[in-house]
């Protein structure tokens, strides 16, 4: 089995925090190299990112990684979160941009993640093992797919040590970002994201937001099995243990799950692929 890791985000409710507790310990049990947590996105409160990583690793004896953005605030605010990090011991973050709440111009001192990678590696020295976010289908946001791949460059030149991709259905886009990133000099591996597929409207509603493709072929089989909530998870494991197997076989250095704190349609998978 090749190196895997986790994403979840921060529970609000005491029923989702049992819910996280339930996914934790089902896909311990395969053995993550860590587990990361989700830092403000979808609304959450940024706070609940801190208490979500100390769960994992006190509770669940998880190796770590806190998610930070841009919209973690000041410099000072960041350097208090970093130092509390590093305090707790963790050794692993996955710094982002993030995205801007609706109205506001600016959220912090820094505008993109390579600023926030550079400020990281200027405040902690080599102490964090720094993922970043890679999009093999562009940014939704970047005007100009070339120009996309050169900022994705400056996160790795400001000192990150490897890439998460935004997930995708399509191997290939995966394999030309990686050729294609190489080929500007980029050496880090780049470790694919995956979305295993539990429910087709939440799957339709993500992608929208984030600006990945669902291949024709899939979205026709899945509206085909309606509200049959059994096939749709059947044909999604199948299609994504397929997908898994083509990006390990090409090459890919492990895989990181979008969990969405459940196990069943995660672990699916990995049990296709054991
Ligand atoms: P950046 O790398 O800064 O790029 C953002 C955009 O700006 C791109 O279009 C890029 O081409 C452009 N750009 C970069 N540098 C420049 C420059 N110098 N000049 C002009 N344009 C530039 N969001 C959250 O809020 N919280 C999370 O926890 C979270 N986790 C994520 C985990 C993963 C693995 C992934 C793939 C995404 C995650 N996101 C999260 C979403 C992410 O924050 C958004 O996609 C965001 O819009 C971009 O973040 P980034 O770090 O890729 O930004």
């Amino acid at each position: 089995m090749p190196a895997i890791s986790f994403e979840f985000f921060p529970p609000k409710t005491d029923e989702q925090r049992a819910q996280l507790d339930r996914a934790a310990q089902v896909l311990k049990a395969h053995q993550p190299e860590y587990a990361s947590v989700t830092f403000g996105a979808g609304g959450s409160t940024l706070s609940y990112t801190g208490d979500t990583v100390a769960r994992l690793h006190q509770q669940h004896g998880l190796n770590v990684a806190p998610h930070l953005s841009c919209m973690g605030g000041t410099r000072a605010e960041i350097a208090e979160l970093l130092d509390g990090y590093r305090a707790a011991g963790y050794r692993r973050l996955v710094a982002l941009r993030g995205d801007m709440p609706s109205g506001m111009a600016t959220a912090g001192d820094f505008r993109y993640a390579a600023e926030l990678v550079s400020f990281i590696r200027q405040h902690c020295g080599d102490h964090f093992h720094i993922e970043v976010a890679a999009y093999p289908e562009t940014h939704p946001q970047a005007d100009d797919a070339l120009r996309d791949l050169q900022h994705f460059k400056a996160k790795i030149d400001a000192g990150a040590n490897g890439a998460i991709t935004q997930y995708f259905f399509n191997p290939d886009a995966y394999f030309r970002f990686v050729d294609d990133v190489r080929k500007l000099g980029v050496n880090v591996p780049i470790v694919p994201g995956i979305m295993p597929i539990a429910n087709y409207t939440q799957l339709k509603r993500f992608s929208d937001m984030c600006g990945a493709e669902i291949p024709r072929w899939i979205a026709k089989r899945m509206q085909a099995h309606g509200d049959d909530a059994e096939s749709i998870r059947a044909l999604g494991a199948e299609v994504v243990a397929q997908l898994c197997r083509r990006l390990l076989e090409g090459g890919a250095p492990g895989l990181h799950f979008y969990t969405l704190n459940r196990a069943k349609a995660t672990q699916s998978v990995l049990q296709q692929l054991a």
